[in-house]
């Protein structure tokens, strides 16, 4: 993971290199974490730290897993792309493909998740084509080729749009210690 850690921290494989501070590969547990959070990509506070969800919207992140019962070292957060977009534009489908298929897809290979929970549409659509959260939210779908069971969920920054979103967000985080307990018994 450290290694890999490191190509995300040098790469250069499409054009988001660029205009980045630090390419931000993600934190928490890497020794089998049961979950997986997936959001879209660094932030201002993200490409100046080189940490993942450290801005607002990670305050409110922290919140929420707190009232789910979990902590962020339990888990590990990433994003679908690892280097901050301009003025935090959704990343193009290229950058997108070239950086999950690089990056992405190896960290679920290796930290081998029970559950996988995208917040927002970005990650919702790179894993299941979907892109509407107000239908999607709340589902359970399979990443991919992986199979591993993914609950899908808004963005915190959402919230900020929509303060009726926390309520929806919020019942959707706390379904997770369970999710997790049911991937583990059928695994
Ligand atoms: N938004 C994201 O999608 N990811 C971050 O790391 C921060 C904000």
């Amino acid at each position: 993971m450290k290694e890999l850690d490191e190509k995300i921290r040098s790469c250069a494989l499409c054009r988001l290199c660029e205009g980045r501070t630090n390419a931000v590969p993600g934190s928490g547990k890497t020794d089998n974490p049961k979950i997986v959070f997936i959001g879209e990509g660094p932030g201002r506070n993200e490409d100046l730290q080189g940490k993942p969800f450290v801005g607002r919207g990670g305050k409110l992140l922290d919140e929420l897993l707190q009232s789910a019962d979990m902590q962020r070292e339990q888990v590990y957060i990433t994003n679908i792309v690892k280097c901050r977009p301009p003025k935090n534009r959704k990343p193009k489908p290229d950058e997108t493909k070239i950086c999950a298929s690089n990056y992405l897809e190896t960290q679920l290979e290796l930290l081998k998740p029970k559950l996988i929970c995208t917040l927002g549409a970005t990650a919702l659509e790179y894993f299941t084509g979907e892109k509407k959260m107000e239908t999607n939210h709340g589902k359970i779908f399979q990443a991919g080729k992986s199979g591993i069971p993914l609950l899908a969920t808004y963005h915190p920054a959402s919230v900020f749009r929509n303060p009726k979103l926390k309520k929806l967000l919020e019942d959707d985080l706390k379904r997770i210690p369970s999710l997790i307990e049911e991937s583990t018994e059928t695994a």
